[in-house]
Parts: C-alpha cells; structure tokens; sequence
C-alpha cells in the first residue's frame, strides 16, 4: 500500500490524461509544422491545448508559451525581461522564498550586473505591501512574486502586487506553479503580465510548462531555433506533452470550486488532528491564506528526515523541511525566513494533499504519525535534555 502525500512535489497524471496523450505518442506522431494530416491534426490538437490554458487564467490564447517546464518559464521570464529591459535599469524585486528556479537566476542575473532585492516574508510566509513600495526605485524593471509557496503553502496578495505594479509602470511576473489549477487565477483582475506554470503539479505529465505573456511586454527569448510558438521559444513542441497539460487544466479548472473545498476539509481536519495529538508542534504558514492541500508542521527535538523514513516504512510518501537528501545540511530557505530557529526548521514535516487523497488516508496518517514522532523523541538527546530541565 502506498500513500502518497506529496503532491506539492509531482502529481499522479490522471487517467484522463494518459489516454488523451496516447494517440499523439503512437499513431499522431508528426511534427506540427508539417502539412500532411497526421501533422495538421497535431496541430490542431496543440490549438486547443493552448485555448485551454488561456480560458483557464482569463488570457488569449495567443499569449501562451509551452516551455519544458515551470524551471525554463521561471528563467525565460527573469532573464528574458533582464535582456529586453537593461537599458531602463538593472534592479529586480523577488522575495526570499521563491522557488530556487526563481533564485538561482536572479544570483546569475547578478553575477551579470543586475541588483536585487529579496523581500522579506512574516511568519505567516507573506511579503508586506508596504516593503514592496519601499523597495521599488527608478531602475526597477521587474517585480517577481510567487503566487503560492511550494513548502508552506503561503498565498501572496497577488492583486494587489499586480496594482503597484501596473501603477509604477513595472513588469510583474508570478511563478504560478503551485496555483495553477488549484487556486483561482486571473491574469486581467491580478495585473499579471508572465506568469509560469508546469503540468506535472496539476496531474498532468513532467516536461511540459508555459509561460504566459501578456501582449505588449517586451521579453527576449531564451531558446533560439526555429520559428515555433511565434518565433518567441523555438523546439519542435512536445505534442503529447502539450495535449496532457492542456486536459489537465481543463478538468483541474472545472473542478477547481469543489475540489479545493474538499481538499481544504481534509487538510484541516490533518492539521487539527495533528497539532491535538503531538505536543510541541506548530503549523508553519498562514492558516487560512494557503493552498488547499498543504500541510506543513514542525514537530520539536527531531528530524525531519528520519520521520520520512519511517513513514516510508508504512508506505506513506511525505516530504520534510531539511534538505539532507539533496547532499546539503541547510535547513529550508523559506522554513528559516518565516523565522524558525535551524533545529525547528530540521524537524518539520509536508504533507501535501491532492486529487486522489482520501479521508480514510487522512485518518491512516493520523493514526501512525504519533507514535512515529514519540519513537524518535525518545532516542533525542534533545528531548531528553528538554525532560531534564522541564521536571
Ligand atoms: C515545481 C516547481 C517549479 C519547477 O517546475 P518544473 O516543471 O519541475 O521545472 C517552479 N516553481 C515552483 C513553485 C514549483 O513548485
């Protein structure tokens, strides 16, 4: 038996996905540029695709870009406005929880001459307005916010970003990539003018992602080559690809009212049932203003990492707050930016919920977490030290 809680990382592709793509990877193989029917069907089956998204987020069609995935519309969108815009100034606005496809460009953008400034977050996860006013100067030329947290959850105030912005006259991109199909999303209401999304966090397949461009913003392209996607992002389009986003969002967006409710309930009742059982717990992130399926708790005098394996063992895939695994010891940057202390942040725990999650699971992780949690107090020094000083 495996659980998975861990959407926030990759989703399942649903079935509806797998059987739209399937026809394009076997019989519908040719490529869309060309003339003969096998090609012209793939066209059209790339049109619709693209009708899909655009409905999705209120834009025109004619202004999405299908990209390899949320990382290339994240580096498309910063070095491209970068390189269009360096002639008005060299500053950018970010903050300092963003994804690292969204950091690790704006540190190379600096290595290249531009500044950056990386707003701070509350303990909640969400930047302050009036910092964001404050740090915008004559030379800045892109503000980039975004829209939900992939650790924490956190919803930033997207509108009212996008009214500063469009105020000042400066671009705003939004890394919507844990938002897109799970949150409501406008670009025209939000003042949005780029934002990124990826297929697979939405139950679509990995590899495929879009960068939506509002008409008008000056952006140079990142892939040259041919002339696809209107000459802005060359490559032969990855058809299969392209027609299981575009079914995701589609089913992701007819549901989106009633799954995010039902996520929501589920997600909450985690969190209570957690936080009433295990002493020194705490939720981290905002508790009403975060995504529907995002759970995420620190849990004192343990790691995070140990509880995985653990749950591991009880088939039950979750995520934690320390990055051990990818060969750092560094806690989360976005755990240690809403303020928690390193052994906190060490000792936390994602669970993220989605659309194949149920409440008998809910109830299954309510059952094993305690004791797994108990287990590994009782072999930390930590907690024993703690026991010591509190008798
Ligand atoms: C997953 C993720 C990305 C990267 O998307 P890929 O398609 O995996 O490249 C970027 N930003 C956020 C917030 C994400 O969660």
């Amino acid at each position: 038996m495996t659980i998975y809680f861990d959407n926030a990382a990759t989703t399942k592709p649903r079935k509806e996905v797998i059987d739209k793509m399937l026809p394009f990877i076997t019989e519908n193989y040719g490529n869309p540029s060309s003339i003969y029917k096998i090609a012209r069907e793939n066209k059209t089956a790339v049109d619709e695709a693209r009708d899909n998204l655009a409905k999705a987020i209120n834009a025109k069609a004619n202004e999405i870009y299908f990209t390899a995935g949320g990382s290339e519309s994240d580096n498309w969108a910063l070095k491209g406005v970068a390189d269009s815009c360096s002639d008005k100034g060299r500053h950018i606005i970010t903050t300092a929880i963003e994804h690292h496809a969204i950091l690790h460009t704006c540190e190379f953008l600096e290595s290249k001459g531009f500044e950056v400034t990386y707003l701070p977050v509350d303990e909640y996860g969400i930047i302050s307005i009036d910092d964001l006013k404050n740090a915008i100067r004559d030379d800045t030329i892109l503000i980039s916010v975004m829209f939900a947290n992939n650790e924490i959850g956190s919803v930033q105030p997207i509108k009212e970003i996008g009214s500063i912005a469009r105020e000042k006259g400066i671009v705003f991109h939004t890394d919507a990539v844990q938002a897109l199909g799970h949150v409501p999303i406008d670009v025209e209401e939000m003042n949005i003018d780029l934002l990124s999304a990826s297929g697979h966090k939405l139950y679509g397949p990995k590899g495929i992602g879009m960068l939506y461009i509002r008409k008008g913003i000056k952006i140079k392209p990142l892939i040259h080559g041919g002339a696809q996607e209107r000459n802005r992002r060359a490559g032969t389009e990855n058809v299969p690809g392209i027609v299981g986003f575009g079914e995701a969002v589609k089913l992701a967006s007819a549901e989106l009212e009633q799954e995010s409710k039902r996520l929501a309930a589920l997600r909450d009742k985690l969190i209570d049932g957690i936080l009433s059982s295990i002493p020194h717990s705490r939720l981290n992130g905002h508790p009403q203003k975060r995504l529907p399926g995002n759970v995420n708790i620190s849990f004192e005098f343990i790691e995070g990492e140990s509880m995985l394996l653990l749950l591991d063992m009880k088939g039950i895939c979750a995520s934690s707050g320390s990055a051990c695994t990818s060969g750092s010891l560094d806690p989360s940057h976005v755990l240690l930016a809403i303020g928690l202390p390193h052994e906190k942040a060490h000792g936390s725990l994602r669970l993220t919920l989605g659309h194949f999650n149920t409440e008998e699971e809910v109830d299954v992780i309510l059952k094993e977490l305690p004791p797994i949690v108990s287990r590994l107090r009782e072999m930390s020094p930590l907690y024993e030290d703690f026991i010591k000083n509190n008798k």
